[in-house]
């Protein structure tokens, strides 16, 4: 690696976005040599830790086992030898799942993997929000800041994660706006909550469930009710292997691909070891099978099953399940199978169920899952990224990108130097969601990158 240099009036690489997938790209260009002067980092946050790992709350945990959280394959223990030196009894899951570390440590291993390559004395990084990528003579990448500033870029990696929550159309206009917790993902709101308080949470994903542990050790006294659509939990993590599973067959449908899953999905509930092993054993086989279906075919997996996915898939870490049997048992908490279609005043909330009529409560605690991604939106509106299921659809599908992760523009052709990675590539790419996944893509897009950047440099 290089000295900090004088930046370039055309950065030659951009990277949008400053949470985890950046850094762990980062993290494998400087492995491969790459000089970091060369990069920008646009993002509002501090490096590496974005949605997921920017909360300080010690009781939102990882919903991964420590020896899956991998950010280089050539070194697969590193995180579970770093966080051996932690001082977290309530760690490990006494029904032997393994370690579940506090998500706010994995930042730390994050920031000192960052440390241990120098990144951040290297590269640029812009406190702010793109908002718009347009084409700029020379096929320059003309960036658009919310602060107004413009940044020209070469080549340009799209790594900005899972929109923030926004739940905003739930909510009328006279519902007292501090009765209404918006942000779940740092947790910091939950300590203002009185402990008497009764709270609705809207959603049973992970996030809801972090909440929930957090009231348990916070001694929370007052009800919690949960509605969530089908009134269903995720399954709690388990101690599995990942079962060896033929690969999909070929050619693949929408329904060949359900009976596959089905085929070798055991009878067993989604919280017992032996499912599990099989869900990740058919996990490990997906991202071929799932490049190999037609978009028509994607979009008819997403739209049906994308809910029963979500639950199966993302499975809770043990010690908020246990803290949820706990309340349950003794009655503190509730799980009501519906909708939440509005959040208005009342005594001193009213909530109201799509079937169930309406629930009053003194909180109303937000947690229903990612919102929409507006720069996304935007590059599609403009041409500039094509969205994976034809024009009419919501941008929350990404963006559509090759095997490369090079982004599709609106005449079908892959741009040569715009490329996203994480979150965004998951209707093309499968499921590229958890940490390993991701750094996975990133250790493949930096190797594409670095003989692609020798050659800009050479031209420049
Ligand atoms: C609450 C939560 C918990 C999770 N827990 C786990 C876990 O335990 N284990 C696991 O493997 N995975 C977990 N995940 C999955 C998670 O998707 C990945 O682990 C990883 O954090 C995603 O990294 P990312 O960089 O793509 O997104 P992020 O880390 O969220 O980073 C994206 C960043 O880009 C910024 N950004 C967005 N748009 C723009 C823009 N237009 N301009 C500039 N900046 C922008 C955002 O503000 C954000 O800081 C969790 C996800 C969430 C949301």
């Amino acid at each position: 690696m290089t000295s900090p240099n004088p930046k370039p009036d055309a950065f030659p690489l951009a990277i949008i976005g400053d949470g985890y997938a950046a850094a762990v790209l980062l993290i494998h260009l400087a492995k491969h040599g790459f000089d970091l002067n060369q990069v920008v980092v646009i993002g509002k946050g501090q490096l590496g830790l974005g949605a997921a790992y920017g909360t300080e709350h010690p009781d939102f945990r990882l919903n991964v086992r420590d020896d899956l959280m991998i950010i280089d394959d050539d070194n697969p223990e590193d995180f579970v030898h770093w966080a051996s030196q932690l001082d977290d009894p309530n760690a490990e899951d006494p029904e032997g799942g393994g370690k579940f570390y506090q998500r706010r440590d994995f930042a730390r291993y994050v920031r000192h993997m960052l440390a241990k390559h120098d990144i951040e004395t290297f590269i640029t990084h812009i406190k702010a929000r793109a908002n718009r990528i347009a084409r700029g003579h020379n096929g320059n990448w003309i960036i658009s800041l919310d602060h107004g500033q413009k940044v020209t870029a070469r080549a340009a990696v799209l790594a900005t994660g899972n929109p923030t929550p926004n739940a905003d159309h739930l909510i009328c206009e006279n519902a007292p706006a501090d009765r209404i917790h918006r942000t779940p993902w740092d947790g910091k709101s939950i300590a203002t909550i009185a402990p008497d308080d009764h709270v609705l949470l809207v959603g049973g994903g992970l996030t809801a469930l972090d909440a929930c542990l957090a009231f348990y050790h916070a001694k929370h006294k007052g009800k919690l009710t949960l509605v969530t659509p089908r009134g269903l939990l995720p399954p709690r993590q388990r101690d599995w292997t990942k079962d060896s599973i033929p690969d999909f067959p070929e050619p693949l449908t929408a329904s060949q691909f359900v009976r596959h899953m089905r085929q070798h999905l055991p009878i067993a509930p989604p919280d017992t070891s032996v499912w599990q092993s099989a869900f990740e054993g058919l996990r490990a086989v997906l991202p071929d099978a799932w490049s190999r279906l037609s978009p028509f075919c994607r979009k008819r997996l997403i739209t049906r099953l994308g809910w029963l996915w979500s639950l199966l898939r993302y499975r809770a870490a043990p010690q908020a399940m246990a803290a949820i049997q706990d309340m349950i048992n003794c009655n503190q908490m509730e799980i009501i199978s519906d909708r939440v279609i509005s959040i208005g005043k009342g005594a001193p909330l009213t909530v109201a169920l799509a079937q169930h009529g309406s629930v009053a409560c003194d909180i109303a605690y937000l947690a229903s899952g990612p919102g929409h991604d507006t720069l996304i939106q935007t590059m599609i509106n403009d041409g500039i990224a094509l969205s994976p299921f034809g024009k009419d659809t919501q941008n929350r599908f990404g963006v559509a990108v090759g095997d490369d992760y090079a982004l599709l523009g609106a005449d079908g052709n892959t741009a040569q130097t715009l490329w996203a990675i994480g979150p965004p590539t998951i209707a093309c790419l499968g499921d590229v969601v958890g940490v390993s996944s991701i750094a996975r893509q990133a250790a493949s897009l930096a190797q594409q990158l670095c003989p692609t950047m020798t050659r800009e440099k050479a031209k420049s």
